[in-house]
């Protein structure tokens, strides 16, 4: 058997920037099913709105610390989504990467393990050169893969959980993604998306809505039944740092 307690396959579910209203919509579908969440938080913006214009999570509020530490405390997990979110390039990265996991564990007074690649995945050759400096054990990008135990801890792929794909591909939410797949594998999704909300994602290939968040936890329950592990990521990777010794 291959992963913890003889579970067949792993799903993990990731919420880049850490909003604020993830308590009010998510929250209550992840305690409903019984899964725990994840934050990706930009290390200089706990607590305050979000300062990235042109993003379309501008100016949402993103959670505070204490409202993180209470999300722990129920089994959630936190990676370093970069200092500033502006893009980590080569020759920003001691800041992007480095720096940004000094800053985010004294925010947040907690020792922080995984980097989260901000924007597109031209983040991920600057955060993989500083990676072992900064500290950091994993890195989880946006290449759409299901992992294995043999993944490299600093490649970690995710799926995105998202009502629409972007053009010139317009696919419809698609709740089974990949499930069949890491079932097969006997590997481990992790799921993305940012800020579900009811019946209208903020941005349809970034979010999905609580109806499609709730139908993809009944849809893992459904299939996975006892031989799905269901934890959040960085519980995954210090298992497979213990197995791999
Ligand atoms: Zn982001």
């Amino acid at each position: 058997m291959p992963w913890k307690d003889g579970k067949k396959w792993v799903y993990s579910i990731t919420y880049d920037e850490g909003c604020e209203d993830l308590l009010k919509y998510a929250l209550p579908i992840h305690r409903k099913y019984g899964i725990p969440g994840h934050l990706a938080l930009v290390s200089s913006q706990i607590g305050v709105p979000r300062n990235l214009p042109g993003s379309s999570y501008d100016k949402m509020m993103i959670l505070s610390k204490d409202q993180i530490h209470d999300l722990v405390q129920e089994g959630w997990g936190v990676s370093c989504h970069s200092m500033t979110h502006c893009g980590v390039t080569l020759n920003n990265a001691d800041t992007e990467v480095v720096q940004a996991r000094r800053v985010i564990e004294e925010a947040l007074e907690m020792e922080v393990r995984m980097f989260c690649v901000p924007g597109d995945n031209n983040g991920h050759p600057g955060a993989l050169k500083y990676a072992e400096l900064a500290g950091f054990t994993s890195i989880l990008t946006i290449y759409d893969r299901v992992n294995t135990r043999d993944t490299d801890l600093l490649h970690l792929g995710r799926v995105p959980l998202h009502t629409e794909y972007p053009a010139p591909f317009f696919s419809v939410y698609d709740p089974y993604k990949r499930i069949h797949q890491a079932i097969d594998l006997e590997g481990w999704i992790i799921d993305y998306c940012h800020c579900p909300m009811p019946d209208k994602p903020i941005h349809p290939a970034k979010d999905c809505t609580t109806q499609e968040l709730e139908q993809r936890f009944a849809t893992i329950r459904r299939i996975g039944g006892d031989d799905v592990w269901i934890a959040e990521p960085n519980e995954v990777v210090e298992w497979l740092l213990e197995q791999r010794g």
